[in-house]
């Protein structure tokens, strides 16, 4: 994929071949505008649509569609869906999720479902993406810490992640998706974004101890690299095959005696593997 002259993106040194790369994206500094603790979902929801990019948009207004007023709209139904925490609603109203697919699925970009984003894989659906957000805020106030997210893929989620934490290292095994997630991301320059070209299965461990662990990939089990890479009080958010052979939603809270694991609800994630390609 081609580089646009001038953008500053910086690549981690590293010897050649490199089989993992941190890219950092973009420069100014910026911090999501988190909501006061008293707002409820519905104005946050308001909150979120009104403080969204008001510019025209030629991508969506050439299709008929007013962006902000779409994702408002998007917004409304999380929050009808049961998502509440103002933090998580203000992200998803802020992050423009029509730039991260195809412009021949861009009509389909605020509907709640998952889309093909190339080499097999997909973009998760809003309502999935803003319950996983959700349980990793769960039980904290303010700004997240350090969060690592397992396949980037095309970066919609990393965007959501950046509104919510100080810092967001989310990496990807395909590179074709990390060099295209670093095409989407760059026009946000969320400086608060490393992307990284790498195997996910061992965690990253230069970023560690993250304050939450989430991954977009599902695997038999959850990797021990994670666990280990997870900070005391953290929280790690993972679909994963359980006991009864299907794939659900598992959290995991580390805790100064060990670790609590609870199984939520049934999910469909694309296949976590090892190895980059
Ligand atoms: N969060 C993404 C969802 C991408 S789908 C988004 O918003 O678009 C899940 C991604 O996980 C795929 O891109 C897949 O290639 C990636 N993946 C699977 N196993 C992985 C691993 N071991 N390490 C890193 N990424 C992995």
């Amino acid at each position: 994929m081609t580089q646009r002259p001038g953008f500053p993106v910086k690549l981690t040194p590293s010897g050649t071949p490199r089989p993992a790369g941190k890219t950092t994206v973009g420069i100014s500094a910026r911090q999501a505008p988190l909501l006061p603790p008293s707002l409820n979902a519905t104005q946050a929801a308001a909150k979120a649509a009104g403080s969204a990019m008001s510019r025209p948009d030629p991508l969506v207004s050439g299709l008929g569609l007013d962006s902000v007023a779409v994702r408002a709209r998007m917004v409304r139904k999380l929050a009808e869906q049961g998502v509440q925490d103002p933090r998580v609603l203000s992200a998803m109203g802020q992050v423009e999720r029509h730039r991260f697919v195809e412009s021949a699925l861009v009509n389909q970009a605020y509907e709640d479902t998952s889309l093909p984003i190339g080499l097999g894989q997909t973009i998760s659906k809003p309502n999935v993406v803003a319950r996983m957000v959700e349980l990793l805020c769960q039980n904290t106030q303010g700004p997240l810490g350090r969060i690592l997210e397992i396949g980037t893929g095309c970066g919609y989620q990393a965007a959501v992640l950046s509104h919510v934490a100080s810092e967001v290292y989310s990496i990807e095994r395909l590179r074709g998706l990390h060099e295209k997630a670093r095409t989407n991301l760059r026009p946000f320059r969320l400086h608060n974004v490393h992307l990284i070209f790498g195997d996910g299965m061992l965690g990253y461990p230069k970023g560690a101890p993250y304050a939450g662990i989430i991954s977009a990939a599902g695997g038999d089990a959850v990797p021990e690299a994670w666990l280990a890479q997870l900070a005391v009080g953290g929280r790690l958010i993972a679909p994963t095959i359980t006991p009864a052979g299907h794939q659900a939603l598992v959290v995991v809270l580390k805790t100064a005696e060990g670790f609590e694991r609870q199984v939520l609800e049934a999910v469909h994630f694309v296949p976590l593997k090892s190895g980059v390609a």
